[in-house]
């Protein structure tokens, strides 16, 4: 089969690798959508402290069961599925207090290589993170499962009031997606901060109270303007850049919730004004990853249709153009790509 590997930071092959074949309890995905994520483009620019190179890659994907291993009953040959690339052991400490999103094996036993023509999915995923696609999601929107799971877990972590104002830091798919979730839960003023025009836009067309160009306007100012001098009830930082976490604490009201959601490189610090901490009771959270509840709960509202998340994916690209995919990824007039390795009737 075909398969897009990274084989150094910047640089992806699409070569010739043996088709997969499924082990017991595993299944073979042959994959209709795969979709770009942040963290992807991450580990083409920099590698990835986890990945030795050179390595299949991608893991937003769905599809259809192209072979079954032995043992599988859920599952036949030709079923749409959607699924994630994790799944935990379901028996260690973290599992048996409901955070599984920090079992060892969610992060270990991890799959990746849906930028290709199949992938072999893991007993384990397909017992408990895999589901059968409902024919009225598109397989690009079944493919919204894995980050839809990441934000309703980080949702989890904070509470909320119809009447908050919520700023959101960060218009990447991310930050978008949580501004459609909340929307779905009926909070209606919420801002949205961030860099590239294309972006802004889509916020402002997906339900934004209010934008802000953080390229050319001082969030903190214009923030502080919007909440009548008090910062947002909640803020929910979706870059991953140690300085914007500083500046999300600045921007949060006395007594608010500060939501840490992108994931800072490693070994880089912040630094906390212990007054605001203390004196201002401001709540910290930063989740990770997703626990196997929110997987189904993605699952589930997806499947209601939430017809807006379709709009986050700018354009499909076949296989074989993924290099150019990812440049365009870095340019970031954009927000997620569809790759489709196989055109319809194939
Ligand atoms: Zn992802
Ligand atoms: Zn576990």
């Amino acid at each position: 089969m075909l398969a897009s590997l990274l084989v150094r930071p910047g640089c992806l092959e699409l070569r010739e690798v043996e088709t997969p074949r499924p082990g017991p309890g595993e299944v073979v995905v042959k994959i209709r959508a795969a979709l770009t994520c942040g963290t992807d483009l991450k580990a083409f620019l920099r590698g990835h402290p986890k990945m030795s190179l050179p390595t299949l890659f991608g893991h937003e994907f769905s599809g259809e069961i192209a072979r079954v291993g032995q043992g599988v009953t859920a599952f036949r040959e030709g079923d749409e599925v959607m699924s994630v690339h994790s799944a935990p052991c379901g028996h260690c400490y973290f599992c048996a207090r409901g955070q599984d999103n920090l079992c060892q094996m969610t992060m270990s036993a991890k799959v990746m290589g849906a930028y290709a023509e199949y992938i072999r999915v893991p007993a384990h995923i397909v017992e408990q993170n895999m589901f059968p696609k409902p024919a009225h999601l598109s397989f690009q929107e079944a493919a919204l499962l894995e980050p839809l799971a990441c934000v309703l877990h980080g949702c989890e972590q904070f509470t909320l009031r119809p009447d908050d104002a919520v700023l959101i830091i960060g218009a990447g798919a991310i930050g978008l997606l949580h501004l459609l979730v909340l929307r779905t839960l009926g909070v209606e003023n919420i801002i949205v901060s961030g860099r590239r025009a294309y972006r802004l836009r889509m916020a402002r067309e997906l339900g934004a109270t209010r934008v802000i160009d953080a390229a050319s306007e001082d969030p903190v100012a214009l923030v502080m303007e919007a909440t009548r001098g008090r910062g947002a009830d909640v803020v929910i930082e979706c870059t991953g850049r140690p300085e914007v976490w500083e500046s999300a604490i600045q921007m949060v009201r006395r007594g608010g919730q500060v939501v840490l959601f992108g994931g800072c490189p490693s070994g880089t610090k912040i630094t906390v004004d212990t007054g605001r901490l203390h004196y201002d009771q401001i709540t910290l959270t930063s989740p990770f990853h997703y626990t196997r509840a929110a997987v189904r709960r993605s699952y589930e509202v997806l499947a209601d249709g939430l017809t807006t998340a379709r709009r986050l994916i700018t354009a499909e690209y076949p296989l074989e153009r993924l290099p150019e995919v990812f440049s365009l990824l870095r340019q970031g007039e954009c927000l997620k790509y569809a790759v489709i390795p196989f055109q319809s009737g194939e």
